[in-house]
């Protein structure tokens, strides 16, 4: 790891001011509204959220310990969360809408509904376990992975109707 992780938090919280003042600047709507606050989530593989009643944007904890979820959620995430709430303030939007889209553009940044991050091994996201078939490959879950390993249930792929074999993954069992 680069930097310790109270810097990162410190660097995303900051960056959330700067941001946030910059969406200020850019929507006068804005003004009156309260600067959010910041919150970290400890599980899950969701980067971001934002929560319109408490009125803050929660940042996944440990995808920041990881310097390929680091890079993601600052500035990334960071202002996608922020442009929810903007976008909320400014037109009640809830969602991926047009609003939360032209909030994205005016700041500069690719909105994107999700990132695509590997989050395998983050704390409450299930393994997936890689096999493939003629037609590509498939992530399972360990349920039927384990199926499969125990030889209870072949599983054929619905659309080439061959059976899934497992990929050999680099390092890792
Ligand atoms: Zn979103
Ligand atoms: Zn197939």
């Amino acid at each position: 790891m680069s930097e310790p992780i109270a810097e990162r938090i410190r660097a995303v919280e900051a960056a959330t001011a700067d941001w946030w003042a910059h969406l200020v600047a850019t929507y006068p709507g804005l003004q009156r509204a309260p600067v959010p606050a910041v919150a970290w989530l400890r599980r899950g593989a969701t980067a971001g959220r934002a929560d319109f009643q408490r009125w803050l944007v929660a940042f996944n904890r440990p995808m920041l310990e990881r310097d390929d979820g680091y890079r993601i959620i600052l500035p990334e995430t960071v202002v996608h969360e922020l442009a929810h709430l903007a976008a909320f303030r400014l037109h009640g939007s809830r969602g991926h809408d047009a609003a939360w889209r032209g909030v994205m553009a005016r700041m500069g940044i690719t909105p994107q509904r999700t990132h695509d991050l590997d989050v395998t091994g983050l704390p409450g996201v299930q393994r997936r376990w890689r096999y493939r078939c003629a037609c590509g490959e498939a992530q399972l879950t360990t349920t039927r992975h384990n199926r499969i390993q125990r030889g209870t249930q072949a599983y054929r792929c619905t659309r080439c109707g061959e059976r899934l074999v497992r990929v050999a993954e680099d390092g890792s069992g």
